[in-house]
């Protein structure tokens, strides 16, 4: 088994691209944890699964009738053989996954699928909001990723074509629930470097943490 790296960060902090272009340069595999938390909450409302139910949801997460699969690209989702990666991308799925993602039966029952994205690979950088904390507490680098909440939602918004406001008002509650919930709730691991994107563009946010990353490795 390789090494691990891990991001985390608030939500629209760049941990996705960051992570990607990082585990690109580095020759290494990549997972975005947060497809794991948006299929279980894709495949509850395609089901009518009620929110709310802690042993239902748990069920859901190990259930046959999905997968997540890692690429290059993106970490895809396949409901029932259909690719559903695009649908869990959009805004309220993020939400829906933020709602969810406090039971800690419905934790438990992920935690196992993402570390086995760790078998078979030359190395992994992982990305979510407990992978350093949690999923790979021995990991040996820890990133969190964070950047001014206007800064994030502009970039998000931008992205996703959404009002500013909206979007801000929707990461505020989003990183409340994450922040606060008592199952790994979303915190700076110990020993992590903080990269404040704020000031720095893509490559120089990479090129740091590559950096970090050849130093330590
Ligand atoms: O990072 P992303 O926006 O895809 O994550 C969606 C939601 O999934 C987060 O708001 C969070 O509630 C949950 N999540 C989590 N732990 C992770 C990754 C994501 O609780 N490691």
């Amino acid at each position: 088994m390789g090494q691990v790296v891990t991001i985390d960060g608030p939500a629209a902090s760049g941990k996705t691209s960051v992570s990607r272009e990082l585990a690109k340069r580095l020759g290494w595999s990549w997972v975005s944890t947060g497809a794991f938390y948006r299929g279980l909450a894709y495949v509850a409302h395609s089901t009518a699964t009620t929110l709310h139910d802690e042993e239902a949801l748990a069920k859901l997460a190990v259930d046959k009738m999905w997968q997540v699969k890692m690429a290059h690209d993106h970490t895809r989702v396949f409901l029932n053989g259909k690719d559903v990666t695009d649908e869990i991308s959009q805004e309220h799925v993020g939400g829906i996954a933020s709602q969810i993602s406090h039971f800690p039966k419905v934790r438990a029952a992920l935690l196992q699928a993402q570390r086995e994205c760790q078998k078979n690979s030359s190395g992994l950088v992982a990305e979510g909001r407990d992978c350093g904390t949690v999923v790979f507490p021995d990991a040996a680098v820890k990133i969190y990723l964070t950047a001014r909440q206007e800064d994030r939602a502009e970039r998000r918004a931008k992205d996703l074509g959404l009002s500013v406001a909206e979007t801000v008002k929707a990461q505020v509650q989003r990183d409340q629930q994450d922040s606060s919930r008592k199952a790994a709730p979303m915190k700076v691991p110990e020993h992590a470097l903080v990269v404040d994107t704020t000031e720095l563009d893509f490559k120089q946010v990479v090129g740091l943490i590559e950096d970090h990353v050849k130093r330590i490795i």
